[in-house]
């Protein structure tokens, strides 16, 4: 088993998880475990949440995702899926014993410009124009399409379009391409499929004849910085159509809670979002826990589970009857990499190897179906070469002072002068006094005892180590010593 079994003796506990994306599957993959019985709603008819209605299946195939998911509820998990939580009091209700909102932040901002109620069938908010796409509601797209709106979602929106009998796909932003808010690698990808990006486009009204769509009218901007550093996007006097079948909406996404009552315990505050404790992720109302996209607003995946970990925590804690802001810490571990006089357990060549390029499916291929993964991925070769460019930042560079004869070999050797004997200063001075200036102040630096034998330091600044290992290499005495560093997260139980 990749995962920890499941105990058939159930500890008692009830606790229900609302929306079943990567937040709420972590908190059951941890706590499942623990012997809690674990009941999800979800108003989608399969699990996976945002991964599976939103990303689109050519960069999530949903085979893989299957697989994933299916991990977690196979863990004994009672999943109510095409079950929308109308009310959290009739969940409440239910005597949980606690309660986890995973519900990511489900709303699509729209515009409201003249034409859009006249047009209602061919003018789509883009996340819920994705969603229908992957429940298979929406198969296919008029030849001319607008993409409206310069982030990642508008570049799924394009090119699920292109995949749908989209021809004469554009994406028209209000701002300048520097500003977009979009991954420059998904922006590179809608180009490579004939999307043209067109920026400083701000809509101004859907063109109709009788309700049916027939374009988008545009006001071109130059972009004006004023005296305070101040943007404004200031009207050229150029006006832009363009003729559209369709046009998706993809500027921005909210939370929404209309399902939870203002009743609960539960304190709401600015936008209208739930007050989350950003370390325990318990609500004003201690039975009920926010985790992903619903605590703080739309992240990724990633933050998705970070959060549902530490809520796991919690919602163990709490129902333990231990304080939640006393958690375990997590685990840390340094290990020495050393294996002989120049020899390391890891490779710690410095290259300046550009990244390898990920191979893609031929285009015609990938927009014939929409479930053509577009990535490759790496054959064997490119992906050790890939590998090998692996900055090893978890192997960490640990000065013992009682060690060091002051010999300044190692500092001689390191290629990026990040290491210093100096007399000590406050920090100002220091930072201004070291070989590089450490001008970075949210990176501390590391300033050891003073040293026997002149009573200077040694002051590091991790910013600029490459960690090569050659002040290992070099040092006489063994005062360097290269360490793998491991950091275990902390889970519930
Ligand atoms: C177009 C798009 C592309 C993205 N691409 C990426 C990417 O490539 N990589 C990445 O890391 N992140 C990506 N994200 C972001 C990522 O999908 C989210 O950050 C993540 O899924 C949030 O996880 P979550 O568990 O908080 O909630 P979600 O995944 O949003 O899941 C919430 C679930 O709750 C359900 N729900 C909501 N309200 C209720 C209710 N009242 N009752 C029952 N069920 C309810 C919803 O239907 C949904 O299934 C993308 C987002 C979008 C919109
Ligand atoms: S690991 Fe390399 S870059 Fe870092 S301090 Fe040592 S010699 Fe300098
Ligand atoms: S090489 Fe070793 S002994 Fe010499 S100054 Fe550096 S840490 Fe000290």
């Amino acid at each position: 088993g990749r995962l920890p079994s499941i105990p058939r003796q159930k500890n008692g506990k009830r606790i229900a998880l609302i929306g079943g994306g990567p937040a709420s599957l972590t908190v059951a993959r941890d706590l499942a475990p623990l012997g809690y019985q674990l009941d999800l709603y979800d108003s989608q008819p399969a699990g996976g949440g945002f991964m599976r209605s939103q990303i689109p299946s050519f960069r999530l195939p949903p085979e893989v995702l299957d697989e994933e998911v299916d991990y977690v509820l196979n863990m004994g998990i009672q999943s109510h899926f095409d079950t929308y939580v109308e009310s959290l009091k009739s969940i409440i209700d239910k005597s949980y014993d606690a309660i986890f909102v995973g519900t990511g932040a489900p709303r699509g901002s729209d515009l409201d410009l003249p034409g859009r109620q006249e047009c209602e069938k061919q003018i789509h908010v883009g996340i819920e124009w994705l969603g229908s796409v992957a429940f298979e509601h929406i198969q296919k797209v008029g030849k001319r399409v607008l993409v409206l709106g310069g982030g990642n979602t508008a570049m799924d929106c394009c090119r699920t379009a292109r995949r749908l009998g989209g021809e004469d796909v554009k994406v028209v932003v209000r701002s300048e391409f520097a500003r977009m808010k979009a991954s420059p690698w998904e922006i590179e990808d809608a180009q490579e499929e004939d999307i043209p990006i067109l920026n400083n486009h701000v809509p101004k009204e859907f063109v109709h004849e009788d309700g049916k769509l027939t374009g988008m009218r545009f006001d071109k901007v130059d972009v004006v910085y004023d005296s305070a550093g101040k943007r404004n996007l200031v009207p050229t006097g150029e006006e832009l159509f363009f003729a559209a079948d369709e046009v998706l909406i993809a500027i921005g996404q909210d939370n929404a809670f209309p399902w939870i009552e203002r009743d609960l315990g539960i304190e709401f505050g600015k936008w209208d979002m739930p007050q989350v404790d950003k370390r325990t992720f318990q609500s004003s109302n201690p039975k009920v826990f926010f985790g992903g996209d619903a605590a703080f607003g739309p992240e990724n995946i990633i933050t998705a589970v970070a959060h549902g970990h530490q809520a796991a925590v919690s919602i163990d804690l709490f129902l333990s009857g231990k304080p939640t802001q006393q958690r375990p810490a997590p685990g840390v571990n340094l290990i020495s990499q050393k294996m002989g006089v120049h020899e390391w357990s890891y490779d710690n060549l410095v290259t300046v190897d550009l990244r390898e390029k990920v191979p893609h499916v031929d285009k015609v291929t990938a927009l014939k179906d929409r479930k053509v993964e577009v990535e490759l991925g790496f054959d064997v070769n490119a992906a050790y070469r890939e590998a090998e460019r692996c900055l090893n930042c978890d192997v960490q560079t640990v000065f013992d002072g009682a060690k060091c004869i002051e010999c300044d070999g190692c500092t001689d050797i390191c290629p990026t002068d990040c290491i210093n004997f100096i007399d000590n200063a406050d920090e100002d001075a220091l930072r201004r006094t070291l070989r590089a200036p450490a001008n970075d102040t949210t990176q501390e630096l590391y300033v050891s005892e003073a040293l026997v034998q002149t009573q200077r330091v040694m002051v590091k600044d991790e910013n600029v180590c490459l960690h090569c290992g050659l002040c290992a290499e070099r040092c006489p005495t063994g005062a360097w010593d290269m360490q793998r560093f491991l950091y275990s997260v902390t889970k519930a139980g």
